[in-house]
């Protein structure tokens, strides 16, 4: 399938064509016509909360809840759709497993984290370790930020308790080698826990073949709407998560002395779940399923190439490992501002990223207070990149002058 064809799926972009050049989908994707319509559809035809009514309208609208579970399931390879908890976003997602492991952990137990990760797979960690009296380490990085696998290996023999890893960087777009890095924390009995939220629309994931107890990821970053995202996982390991939140739908009976929990996966769902999300989401997995996945990916790592290329023939550093860059790279012009190209750029219609992207850990190792970032998507097409390397050029010039 054609990227321009791919293209005039999605009503923002070709609204704003040929002009806007969108190359900042590692912050949210746009959205295809069949995922919009499907959120209208669902508030237009069957509008209803889930698993209450009895009534015709509720009923339906808790099949098309469930059966779009169900296709999210398929989609990551989850063990079961009670094994898919829906969350809003990867944030709250890595919260609810954070929070779940409080009466786990006890003092000088060791949490390791990616030194690459977000401050999403972070910042719960050390709320964690507050809470606990448990530690906290970085795992350390090649100068490139990709994980040091001899500093990661003389980690784990400390014992963690917890390893939580990206699936790829938001910010190099480096994945990470899971397939050795998770049966290595396994060997010390550590859990695992995966960031997948700059990886599932670029890279086909087996949760099951992965073998990690959590995996995270969000709707918005894959052409699906905000405001919902997903945990999945070991059923025994989100089996023994608390509840972080406690309310209507995760409850089986409530009495004033005490209530008794639900099973799987509404224990961990409390309240209206974001219904016409889910469903949206369902059609993002559709839409993904569509495309050429295998074309896809080649497309878009070939669109990075040019661009690195482009980009260090200006003049201009680019971080990471050049062998490893799924969906985002991330560069700077030294001596000038990262946020004065992202500038110079919007200026010529090309969206970027500039600052630090939530990884402050990781711009400290990579020596700088933060960069620019260019990401891409299916809908993405050599002649973006050709624009936003013009773009860059006349930037650069701007700042020289
Ligand atoms: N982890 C990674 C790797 C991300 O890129 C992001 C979003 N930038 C998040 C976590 C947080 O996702 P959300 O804001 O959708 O909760």
């Amino acid at each position: 399938m054609a990227e321009p064809f791919i293209k005039s799926q999605f009503p923002a972009l070709m609204e704003h064509s040929p002009e806007l050049i969108y190359l900042d989908s590692a912050a949210t994707t746009q959205k295809p016509a069949a995922v919009l319509e499907a959120v209208q559809a669902f508030y237009l035809h069957s509008n209803a909360n889930v698993h209450r009514g009895a009534h015709a309208l509720s009923i339906k609208a808790t099949s098309a809840y469930e059966r779009a579970r169900a296709q999210i399931a398929q989609f990551v390879d989850a063990e079961s759709p009670e094994s898919v908890i829906i969350c809003y976003g990867t944030t709250h997602a890595i919260n609810t497993v954070a929070h779940g492991l409080t009466h786990q952990l006890s003092p000088g137990d060791i949490i390791l984290v990616d030194g690459a990760a977000h401050h999403a797979n972070i910042v719960p960690w050390q709320q964690l370790a507050k809470r606990t009296g448990a530690e906290l380490y970085p795992i350390p990085l090649l100068k490139n930020g990709s994980i040091d696998l001899p500093a990661y290996q003389a980690l784990l023999q400390r014992g963690p308790k917890l390893v939580s890893l990206n699936h790829v960087s938001n910010v190099l777009g480096h994945a990470n080698p899971l397939d050795v890095l998770i049966p290595l924390a396994k060997t010390v009995g550590a859990l695992t826990l995966v960031d997948g939220a700059q990886a599932v629309a670029h890279l086909p994931v087996s949760v099951r073949s992965l073998g990690c107890d959590y995996y995270v990821f969000s709707g918005h970053k894959m052409y699906g709407p905000t405001g919902v995202g997903i945990l999945t996982g070991k059923r025994q390991s989100l089996e023994q998560l608390e509840p972080m939140m406690s309310g209507g739908e995760m409850i089986k009976t409530v009495r004033f002395e005490h209530s008794e929990f639900a099973g799987l996966p509404n224990r961990l769902e409390a309240g209206t779940p974001p219904i016409a999300q889910v469903i949206g989401l369902a059609k993002a997995v559709e839409f993904i399923q569509s495309l050429d996945r295998q074309a896809v990916a080649e497309m878009e790592q070939s669109m990075l190439r040019k661009a690195r290329a482009g980009l260090q023939q200006l003049g201009y550093f680019v971080y990471g490992d050049p062998g490893n860059c799924h969906g985002a790279l991330a560069f700077n012009l030294l001596g000038e501002h990262h946020q004065d190209i992202g500038t110079l750029l919007d200026q010529q219609q090309v969206a970027i990223r500039c600052g630090y992207h939530c990884a402050m850990p990781l711009m400290e190792h990579l020596g700088t207070k933060g960069s620019c970032r260019l990401s891409v998507a299916a809908y993405n097409t050599p002649n973006d990149i050709d624009r936003a390397i013009e773009a860059l050029a006349i930037a650069k010039d701007m700042l020289s002058e």
